[in-house]
């Protein structure tokens, strides 16, 4: 069941395009079905739920951590995470330095960028994140190393609006790119609106129900 649907998805998905199976809410079981069928990059949004499957799979799972980030939980995923999509403020990147310092290691990070109309939805402005990066305040924080934007488009049925935002984001990335040729990663698009992200200019999908079915816990 889930081989099949995460080869139908890759199927579909261009070769530039990275893959990030959102596991939340679903069993080990199921991650280490999609692992046996070849996936590596996995996403979870909530750190206590990491912490409870990372130990029960295989090592060489590269552990993307996507949802909002409080700065006290930090420390229990430095020693492992491989990417954070969900950085919204420079404290919260200062404690991510400060951790993986302690653990040796240099933890790759997206900035998100607010670019949906909801308000509950984290992220810097595109002004905060253009100050950040052309102004180098990461670089304060030498074991971090930011290397892409992450954005999530309104949850609407409006397809025009899902296209501005991620247009809007994809403009944005390309402008700073100009300065800062290290962002390498666009984190843009779900189950819902992948194919849109993609054709507006997304290298990476993070793609949850499609792959496991749906989710009785909302988020
Ligand atoms: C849950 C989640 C996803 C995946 O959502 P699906 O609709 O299940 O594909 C992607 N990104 C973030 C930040 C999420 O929290």
């Amino acid at each position: 069941m889930v081989k099949d649907k995460l080869n139908e998805i890759r199927s579909q998905l261009p070769a530039h395009v990275a893959l990030v199976a959102v596991s939340k809410t679903h069993p080990p079981e199921m991650v280490q079905e999609a692992y046996d069928a070849g996936q590596r990059l996995f996403g979870e949004n909530k750190v206590q739920e990491l912490l409870q499957k990372q130990p029960l799979l295989p090592p060489d799972i590269e552990w993307h951590l996507i949802g909002h980030l409080q700065t006290n939980k930090v420390r229990y995923i430095a020693p492992f995470i491989s990417l954070v999509h969900s950085v919204d403020s420079l404290k919260l990147l200062a404690e991510i330095d400060k951790q993986a310092l302690r653990n040796n290691r240099v933890i790759s990070c997206l900035l998100q960028l607010h670019i949906a109309q909801e308000e509950t939805k984290f992220g810097f402005s595109f002004s905060e994140a253009q100050d950040i990066l052309l102004q180098k305040k990461y670089e304060a924080f030498r074991h971090v190393n930011v290397c892409g934007l992450m954005g999530m488009a309104s949850f609407t049925g409006d397809e025009q609006q899902v296209r501005n935002e991620f247009a809007g984001l994809k403009k944005f990335y390309d402008k700073m790119k100009e300065k800062c040729p290290f962002l390498n990663i666009l984190s843009m698009g779900m189950s819902s609106d992948y194919k849109l992200a993609i054709a507006e200019g997304s290298n990476m999908v993070r793609i949850g129900s499609s792959i496991f079915g749906l989710r009785e816990r909302v988020g």
